[in-house]
Formats: structure tokens, C-alpha cells, sequence
């Protein structure tokens, strides 16, 4: 097996998020000489909690310059540590920021890079990647003969790497920056509070609305705040993350006062994501192919609609309740309300 280069940022605290150990793991499942190269301001912390992973070099680029996500100085410190650590195989997480450099670093290593990756494997004794193609309905499992070969794994697909801290040696890679690599500067980060995010990649539970919650009802009339309500409720009691079907977010984003925490982000489906979550839960939704697709990583499916012919029950769902999702959500929040004070 070749050897494989571990390539990690550090967070802003100089920890290594979960998606780091999670490349870390995928790494060592292959065998060979693994090494790891960390970016950050400061990166002993992060070597020293994954001193004991077996990996027989730790190279660093730290400094503040790296301590916040920019191409630049990104692909040249990951540039830098490939070259010094010479690694044909090289494995990342699949993070926002590695997402934005890792092609352009393979480009300048002569290399390719394979991104989304799902999993890593041997086949004849050679490293192969898994990952899915046209909005996740083909999966394909390949390898490559070009190296230096990136692979940024996709976060939330292998169980993360865990043992004791210790203490790490860490080989200092010099990056050569100029002006230019500084051009652009970070201002700041815009993130709504922590109680008002409602996509939660974690979550146990993936909870869609669809534009049903927005319709008029059996009494002739629309219910927006009691949907609002009903929906803010649950993901409140259970910390589940929230999707959405195009139509509503198509109807937010027309600024009609429809879900006001609904955005274009939490659509799921075709031209959405493809969110990865044990057990989802859908309301007031169609359940048509375009959206559904985006259920293809939730293991267990059940939906509420009170069309008994729609797509969840034709094979989308494994339990459809065909029922008034007004009503059976008030009963649900009624009965972890409950469950939550006794
Ligand atoms: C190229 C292309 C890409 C697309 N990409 C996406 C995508 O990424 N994601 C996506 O979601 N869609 C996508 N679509 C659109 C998709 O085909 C559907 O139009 C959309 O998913 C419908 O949203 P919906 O099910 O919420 O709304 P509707 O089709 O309006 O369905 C609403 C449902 O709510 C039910 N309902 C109403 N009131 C209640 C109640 N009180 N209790 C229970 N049920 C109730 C109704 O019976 C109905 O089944 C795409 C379409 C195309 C052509």
C-alpha cells in the first residue's frame, strides 16, 4: 500500500473537527505509512490529540496568516506540506474550506483529485474510492493510476477516529508568501445564533416541510403561524435538523410571508442537498422524485401527507401516515412536551 498523506485544518479553537478524524480513520482503514499535515494558526494542539494514530510523520504550516479560511494561503500551505511529505495518496475532508482548494492543489502537484468521496477501499491491493453520480442514483466505485491522487472525503461517511492524546513532533513546513497570497481578507463571519440555525448535519432526525404547511386547508383557510409554531416546536424539542421541498422554499424566496426560517439552504432534493441523517421525517410534502432523491443517505423514512397516492406511498417511504399533519404534529409536541418535564 502507498503511503497516504492525512491532510487536516485546524478549527479556530486549534482543535480538529469531527470531518478531520473522520479522514484520519479512512486513512488508517487502508494500511501503509500514513503521515499527517496540519494547517492552522497553531497546530500542536491538534497533532497532539491525534498523536496516537500510528502515523509515522506529522508536518505543520501554522501561523496567523493560516488561521482563517482563504484560497491563497490555503493551497499554498496544502501545496507545501504534499511536497514535503511526497505522499502518492492524499486524504481530506471534504469541509467548506478544503472543498475550495483541494482541485487547484492537485492542478499544481500535476496530480488529479477525486472529490465527494463516500468511502475508501482496497481493490487488488490498490486504494479505490466510492462516490455518487446525477444527484446521487449511480454510485461508482474507481481508482486511478495519476498520482499525487486528492481524495476529499465527504463528511459524515466513516466512524471518526478516536485514542489518546500524547505528544507529536511536528516538522514545520515553511510556506514563501507575498502580498498577493493576502489580497483577500477575512472581515468577520456572518452565522445566524446558534438557537435559530436549523440545519444541523448531526441531528438524529431530518424533519421536511413541504409547501402543504402553506396551502389552504380543510376550513378554506391558510395557517402559516400555527405551521410556524408547530414546526419551530418540534425542532426545539428534538434538535432535529430541517429540510424543506423546493415549493416552499421557492415561496419564502418570492417574499410571500410564508416560513420566515426557511431559506434555499434547507432544500433537499435534486437541486438541493443530499443531507445524510438515521431517520427522516416528512410533513405536508408531495414525496415526488426531484425531491425525494435527496433522501438517498436517510436510512429510515416515514412521511406524513394526506394524499394517500403521493410519492412517499409509492415506494419513498417505509411508513406513510396519511393524516392531517396539523394535527398529528400538535399531538407529537404534545407528547414530548410532556416526555421532556416528567
Ligand atoms: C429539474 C427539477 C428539479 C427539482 N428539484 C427539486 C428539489 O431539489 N427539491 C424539491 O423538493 N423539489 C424539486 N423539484 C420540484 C418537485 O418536483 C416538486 O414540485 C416539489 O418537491 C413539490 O413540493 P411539495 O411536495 O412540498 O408541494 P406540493 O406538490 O404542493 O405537495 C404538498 C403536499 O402537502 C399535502 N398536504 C397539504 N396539507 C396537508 C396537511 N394538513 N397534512 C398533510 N399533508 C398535507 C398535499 O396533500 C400534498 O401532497 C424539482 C423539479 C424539477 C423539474
Amino acid at each position: 500500500m502507498e503511503t497516504i498523506l492525512v491532510l487536516a485544518h485546524t478549527e479556530t479553537d486549534g482543535s480538529l473537527a469531527k470531518p478531520a478524524l473522520e479522514a484520519l480513520a479512512a486513512a488508517k482503514s487502508l494500511g501503509g505509512l500514513l503521515v499527517v499535515g496540519l494547517v492552522g494558526e497553531n497546530v500542536q494542539d491538534a497533532a497532539n490529540s491525534i498523536a496516537a494514530c500510528g502515523a509515522a510523520k506529522f508536518f505543520g504550516v501554522c501561523g496567523a496568516d493560516f488561521a482563517q479560511a482563504r484560497y491563497a494561503t490555503d493551497a499554498a500551505a496544502a501545496e507545501a506540506i504534499a511536497q514535503a511529505a511526497g505522499a502518492p495518496v492524499i486524504i481530506a475532508p471534504h469541509t467548506s474550506r478544503w472543498g475550495r482548494v483541494l482541485a487547484g492543489v492537485a492542478q499544481r502537484l500535476g496530480g488529479r483529485a477525486d472529490t465527494h468521496v463516500t468511502a475508501v477501499s482496497l481493490v487488488n491491493g490498490a486504494p479505490a474510492v466510492t462516490r455518487w453520480y446525477y444527484r446521487q442514483r449511480m454510485e461508482a466505485v474507481l481508482q486511478r493510476a495519476q498520482r499525487p491522487w486528492v481524495i476529499a472525503l465527504d463528511p459524515g461517511c466513516v466512524a471518526p477516529w478516536r485514542g489518546e492524546a500524547g505528544t507529536a513532533s511536528v516538522e514545520k513546513v515553511a510556506v514563501n508568501l507575498t502580498d498577493a497570497h493576502k489580497r483577500t481578507t477575512v472581515t468577520g463571519v456572518r452565522a445566524p445564533k446558534a438557537e435559530e440555525q436549523t440545519i444541523r448535519p448531526d441531528a438524529k432526525l431530518l424533519f421536511v416541510a413541504g409547501a402543504g404547511w402553506t396551502k389552504k386547508q380543510a376550513d378554506g383557510q391558510v395557517h402559516v403561524a400555527e405551521a410556524e409554531k408547530l414546526i419551530l416546536d418540534f425542532l426545539k424539542l428534538t434538535g432535529a435538523s430541517l429540510g424543506s421541498s423546493k415549493s416552499l422554499v421557492d415561496l419564502s424566496g418570492e417574499g410571500q410571508a410564508v416560513l420566515p426560517f426557511m431559506t434555499h439552504l434547507n432544500q433537499i432534493g435534486q437541486t438541493g442537498s443530499t443531507p445524510r441523517h438515521p431517520k427522516g421525517l416528512s410533513t405536508c410534502c408531495h414525496g415526488e422524485e426531484p425531491h425525494t432523491v435527496g433522501w438517498r443517505f436517510i436510512n429510515e423514512r416515514r412521511a406524513i401527507s394526506l394524499d394517500p397516492s403521493c410519492g412517499w406511498a409509492r415506494g419513498k417511504a417505509d411508513v406513510l401516515y396519511v393524516a392531517d399533519a396539523f394535527q398529528v404534529m400538535a399531538k407529537v409536541n404534545e407528547l414530548l412536551a410532556a416526555k421532556k418535564s416528567s
